[in-house]
């Protein structure tokens, strides 16, 4: 069959335009340079973003279905557009924690950097009003956002996300820090991993100097941002 084409606009994000195909199980992902934080108080563009974080989430989608975790990734139509499974998506993210920094390090005074007993994952909200507030199973559950089954399946797919991206990374010199994922709903109800995996969700560090490479240089006004997303290109393309 021949590859889907652009139809309407569906919803425009913060990072992506998403469009309706031709295909009705298949969406275009369209990857912007715009970038937000602090849920969107804080707004600019990084050059290249969106062409950097199309391919590194290409990348990565294609190496971890290797790995026998299937996900969305369909395939790169160009420099800023990828085809992906259509989902219904379960409005929580998932957050994973390998070291402690960010809003966890805030929230329970922890020391910057912080390597827990073992991976901590967190529940989030999925709510750019509410500025996607912390949640637990229970408030998914009673909420009908994900069912236990679901949030089962979540939390098995995300550690299994970590133990393939971990090495891979450190293999290329770089820390996975932390990492935001978001699944969906396939049609035939089963949960399959979307979205994107790439230096605006997840935190970076140089192994060796802990510097950072990710969109933290972006949120902290630290520069060479794009340059940060270029070197995460290039260090994982090997
Ligand atoms: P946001 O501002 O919510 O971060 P983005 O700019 O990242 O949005 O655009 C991605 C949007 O598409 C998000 O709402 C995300 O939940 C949704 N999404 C991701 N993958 C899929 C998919 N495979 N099918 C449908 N929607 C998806
Ligand atoms: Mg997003």
């Amino acid at each position: 069959m021949s590859v889907p084409t652009k139809t309407e606009m569906i919803a425009e994000g913060k990072a992506k335009k998403i469009y309706a195909t031709t295909d009705p199980t298949k969406l275009i992902f369209y990857f912007k340079d715009d970038a937000t934080a602090f849920n969107a108080q804080k707004k600019g563009t990084i050059e290249s973003k969106g062409m950097l974080n199309q391919r590194i989430s290409a990348r990565f989608f294609t190496m971890l279905r290797g790995k026998g975790i299937d996900n969305h990734y369909v395939e790169t139509l160009n420099d800023r557009e990828m085809l992906v499974e259509r989902l219904e998506i379960i409005p929580v993210e998932t957050i994973l924690r390998n070291l402690i920094t960010g809003s966890c390090r805030k929230r329970l005074d922890r020391e910057e950097g912080e390597e827990p007993a073992g991976p901590i994952i967190e529940f989030c909200y999925k709510s750019d009003e509410l500025g996607d507030p912390l949640i637990n199973d229970d408030h998914a559950i009673a909420f009908g956002w994900a069912t236990e089954k679901e949030l089962a399946e979540i939390r098995r797919q995300t550690l299994a996300v970590n133990a393939e991206l971990k090495p891979f990374l450190a293999a290329r010199g770089i820390l996975l820090v932390d990492f935001k994922l978001e699944f969906g709903r396939t049609q035939d109800g089963s949960v399959l991993l979307g979205d994107e995996i790439c230096p605006d969700t997840c935190r970076f560090w140089d192994i060796e100097t802990r510097k950072k490479l990710d969109k933290d240089r972006f949120r902290q006004d630290l520069g060479e941002v794009s340059e940060a997303y270029l070197e995460i290109d290039r260090r994982t393309a090997q």
